[in-house]
């Protein structure tokens, strides 16, 4: 810019720093350059305070990232206190007590009490993306090893249609969230299939009598086709989010899908992997959202809820199948981040977990969940557009349709989910919206993921005030259809 300037003669343009203080644009890009996100100037337990004044409960802790809500002194002063230890080291060479001690944590015993998880090492990392690239890293590496350090055929990953996995090309690949993929069709990996989603409301065939458990077989057979089609050799792994989060909001498969899942990948050595960035670490109602379903996975990945959003962090943990794959062959792991396992991360997150342990936080997160239940479908039962109220734990959403006996979506242009969304904010309360729940272009849904230590007064503010955004955006939403039948 200044070479072409100075070289054509003309005055230089005035410096971005210039530029920036004359037009009041920002210098950081934002995720979208025509509005401003709001100025948070300080944040405590489950509420956000903005600069211009305004009070926000935070009904979703983010995307179901803040478990805690804020300003929890024991994760502030572990964390401080890790800084003033040792702030960062490489682990090429070193390891500290902090990370050691947040891999035992994680692993424990207590994190699936009815059963062995059977996850025997944790790998940490600063995002959810990463842990899923780190994920379909190992899982690549385990064929290779089994084949002796040469090459294999196993070189597809299968995941499903409605799933989100994060955002690098290869979290990215394995999802099926159209809109985040729209503009990189051409530059996703080739070798990644796509099979249905288990979605219920969707896509079980209940007006032609199909049951849960005909749904989930429907689901396994067809998974299972496509493990023969692909040649079940070419298979890496199969990756889904056991109870699917922001794409289609709060997705639980029917009753014995993952269980024939497992069964399936068994049959054809394929490696299982659920994704439980969001859905994991308590969400639930139980620590690994797969204890309900009664399976042992090879790879699970937790992410949002493992640090509380006090530190950017997130994990990979493998099953001795994996472990003892590579101590066979090459003994590491061919893959690593500067920041991995970084001991300021890991001291906060393992803060957060004493937390969650000592205030019995899963606990309280399924005790609460089953209030915020019953409010939901008390206050929300007969609405004229809610479709759905689906979830387990503090993990709950509502989806939206114009219809409600033939589930037809509203027109994407009305944008029903983000209108209650913007006017349950005005009312001072965060909803997480999402669009494309239907079909990855149709469909609304909001989704509320509120800390474990949500009080029950909080609780009845936040489906108080959704209701009243609620009957806003209805209303409105009557009034134009009147207006165009005129
Ligand atoms: C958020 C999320 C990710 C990606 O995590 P990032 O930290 O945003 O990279 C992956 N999988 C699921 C299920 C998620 O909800």
């Amino acid at each position: 810019m200044i070479s072409s300037a100075t070289s054509s003669n003309i005055a230089l343009p005035p410096t971005s720093e210039a530029q920036t203080q004359q037009t009041n644009e920002p210098a950081l890009l934002h995720r979208s350059l025509l509005t401003q996100p709001h100025l948070v100037t300080h944040a405590q337990g489950s509420y956000l305070y903005l600069a211009d004044g305004r009070k926000i409960l935070d009904a979703c802790g983010g995307a179901a990232v803040a478990i805690l809500g804020h300003g929890n002194q024991d994760v502030i002063a572990a964390t401080t206190a890790q800084m003033q230890q040792v702030s960062y080291v490489h682990t090429l060479s070193y390891t500290t007590t902090s990370a050691e001690e947040l891999a035992r944590s994680v692993l424990s015993r207590d994190k699936c009490p009815s059963y062995d998880h059977g996850l025997v090492r944790a790998y940490f990392v600063g995002s959810g993306s990463e842990a899923n690239d780190a994920a379909m890293k190992v899982a690549r590496q385990y064929w290779v090893e089994l084949a002796g350090g040469e090459r294999t055929s196993r070189k597809i990953y299968v995941s499903r249609r409605g799933g989100y996995h994060g955002n690098t090309i290869g979290a990215m690949s394995i999802s099926g969230n159209v809109s985040r993929k729209k503009p990189y069709l051409d530059t996703v990996l080739p070798n990644v299939r796509l099979v249905s989603p288990a979605f219920a409301y969707r896509f079980q065939k209940s007006d032609d009598g199909e049951t849960e458990d005909m749904y989930a077989a429907r689901l396994v057979g067809e998974l299972e086709a496509e493990f023969l089609r692909l040649g079940p050799d070419n298979v890496i792994m199969f990756s889904g989010e056991t109870m699917v989060g922001a794409t289609s909001g709060c997705v639980a498969a029917p009753k014995g899908y993952w269980k024939g899942v497992r069964e399936v990948c068994d049959r054809y050595g394929v490696l299982l992997h659920l994704d439980e960035i969001m859905c994991g670490t308590g969400r639930t109602g139980t620590y690994f959202a797969f204890e309900r379903e009664g399976v042992q996975p090879d790879i699970v990945t937790l992410g949002k809820g493992l640090g509380g959003g006090y530190v950017p962090i997130a994990a990979m943990l493998v099953s001795d199948k994996i472990i003892n794959a590579l101590r066979k062959g090459s003994s590491s792991f061919n893959h690593g981040h500067t920041y991995q396992a970084h001991p300021v991360a890991c001291a906060a997150a393992l803060a957060v977990q004493k937390v969650i342990k000592k205030d019995h936080l899963v606990e309280r997160c399924a005790a609460q969940g089953a209030r915020l239940e019953r409010l939901l479908r008390k206050t929300f039962a007969g609405s004229r557009f809610v479709g759905d109220i689906r979830g387990a734990g503090l993990f709950w959403a509502m989806e939206f349709v114009e219809d409600i006996s033939s589930r037809r979506p509203f027109d994407p242009r009305v944008g029903f989910g983000v209108a209650v969304q913007q006017t349950a904010f005005e009312l001072g309360v965060a909803i997480y919206p999402g669009a494309g729940t239907a079909d990855g272009e149709r469909g609304d849904h909001i989704l509320l993921a509120p800390p474990y230590n949500v009080t029950d007064e909080e609780l009845e503010k936040i489906v108080g005030t959704l209701k009243s955004a609620y009957d806003l955006v209805e209303q409105k939403h009557m009034d134009m259809t009147i207006d165009s039948e005129l």
